[in-house]
């Protein structure tokens, strides 16, 4: 049999070719009808320790991919329904990881600084030259405001978010809303 892949190596690959709608098909029906198969074989530890490997060898190229797939207009709606929906859910564990993690904020901010000093820049142009809005032009809370940059190139064009919506913003860069 082994041979005879060898042999005929070309005439199998054409026939795949030829074939592979009709087999793409026929297997997405095969699947239909069991679909356990797939969940069982996805926790035996040999498949399980494969995916392990698999991610940590591609974990940039995954890492891009999934960059991209979350910037899809059908995922960002997505996030913004779902973040607007968990909203208060989202501030209170912020709040909670604030408070008991001091230290670690400030030395987050003055790292950041450090490591670009562009965003330093930015902000105290901003400070003296842009006023805060009323409210947060996100989700309408009055408190913590803070100044969103988008572009630090551009250190007068800011808008007025809450911290939390501040963070959201930084941490998924996916735009919220079109403020
Ligand atoms: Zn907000």
């Amino acid at each position: 049999m082994k041979k005879y892949r060898e042999t005929h190596k070309e005439e199998i690959k054409g026939y795949n070719q030829k074939n592979k709608e009709k087999k793409r098909l026929q297997h997405k029906a095969w699947t239909k009808e069991n679909p356990d198969y797939y969940k069982e074989y996805e926790k035996t530890p040999k498949r399980k320790e494969y995916l392990k490997k698999y991610r940590q060898e591609n974990k940039e190229m995954l890492r891009e991919k999934n960059k991209e797939y979350e910037r899809k207009p059908k995922r960002k709606e997505y996030h913004k329904e779902y973040y607007q929906e968990n909203i208060e859910k989202y501030k209170k564990l912020n709040k909670e990881w604030e408070k008991n993690n001091k230290d670690k904020r400030v030395s987050y901010v003055n790292q950041s600084h450090r490591k670009h000093p562009e965003k330093l820049k930015a902000r105290r142009m901003a400070q003296y030259k842009i006023p805060f809005k009323s409210a947060c032009e996100i989700c309408g809370d009055t408190n913590n405001l803070q100044r969103h940059h988008w572009n630090y190139d551009k250190p007068l064009m800011v808008n007025t978010l809450c911290s939390f919506c501040h963070n959201v913003q930084h941490q998924k860069n996916i735009p919220l809303l079109t403020i």
